[in-house]
């Protein structure tokens, strides 16, 4: 797969998987962009590495999210790949969840989406080809004990990619979602090492996944042999949702 050339844009680029993702398409030959909220180290270190362009930007603000890619396809000509990436947890019961750690969550995962969906899928249909690529959960699905703001937002995020792939469909836009499962980042070091032993026994493949094994399939769906794909969730969770 060529990409050589590919225009991407990544939010939440500056570690664990937008990272892996933005390393990816720069390792074959894509010119990339990511955004970040706070990780201004990791991001210059990044910046630097894959000669890419970075923006300090919370996904939940909207006139950023419309600036940050205006900026984009100004210096570029056009943008081709956005991955909607940012993400965080604030997990607890709901009968203790507070009203910001709703909001939060929700604003950060779900809107943030939306926000660059909305900037990007202008820039892509005028030209007529773009991929947007969506990074849910298989929480999104089955839910989870202590993280109601979490799943209702990647659910949230499986309804808002369905919807666009419907409206981008005849110009040349897919819009399309992966769920992953356990993945070894920042997000899941927190876990107690005895809650992550039982959850590797629950994987078919009886290990966590690797941030660059979520990457390879970003770059399939990215990629132009991808073209009749559109619409669909691709668990990349070693057979967790089986
Ligand atoms: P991570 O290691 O915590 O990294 C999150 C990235 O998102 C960081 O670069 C962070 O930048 C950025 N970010 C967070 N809030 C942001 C905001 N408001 N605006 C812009 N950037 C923001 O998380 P991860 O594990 O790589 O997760 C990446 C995505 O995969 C998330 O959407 C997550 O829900 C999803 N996912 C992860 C797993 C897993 O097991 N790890 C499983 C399923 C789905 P700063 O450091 O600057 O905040």
């Amino acid at each position: 797969m060529n990409y050589k050339e590919v225009r991407v844009l990544v939010t939440g680029g500056s570690r664990g998987i937008g990272r892996a993702i933005v390393e990816a398409f720069a390792e074959h030959g894509a010119r990339v962009a990511f955004t970040y909220r706070s990780s201004t180290e990791e991001a210059e270190a990044l910046k630097m590495r894959v000669n890419g362009l970075s923006f300090q930007c919370d996904a939940a603000d909207f006139q950023s999210a419309e600036q940050t890619v205006n900026e984009i396809v100004e210096q570029w000509g056009g943008l081709d790949v956005l991955v909607n990436n940012a993400g965080i947890t604030r997990d607890g019961l709901v009968m203790r969840m507070s009203e910001s750690d709703w909001d939060l969550v929700l604003n950060t995962n779900l809107k943030g989406a939306f926000n660059y969906s909305r900037a990007a899928s202008r820039a892509m249909a005028r030209q007529r080809f773009g991929r947007i690529i969506n990074i849910s959960s298989v929480i999104a699905d089955s839910g989870n004990f202590g993280q109601a703001n979490y799943a209702a937002s990647k659910s949230g995020m499986v309804g808002l990619s369905k919807s666009l792939a419907k409206e981008l469909a005849t110009r040349g836009v897919t819009v399309n979602v992966i769920a992953p499962g356990y993945v070894e980042t920042d997000m899941t070091d927190a876990i107690h090492e005895k809650i992550k032993e039982k959850i590797i026994k629950s994987i078919p493949v009886q290990r966590t996944a690797t941030p660059d094994e979520i990457a390879s399939s970003v770059l399939f769906l990215a990629s132009k042999e991808a073209s009749y794909i559109t619409g669909q969730i691709l668990g990349v969770d070693g057979g967790l949702s089986m």
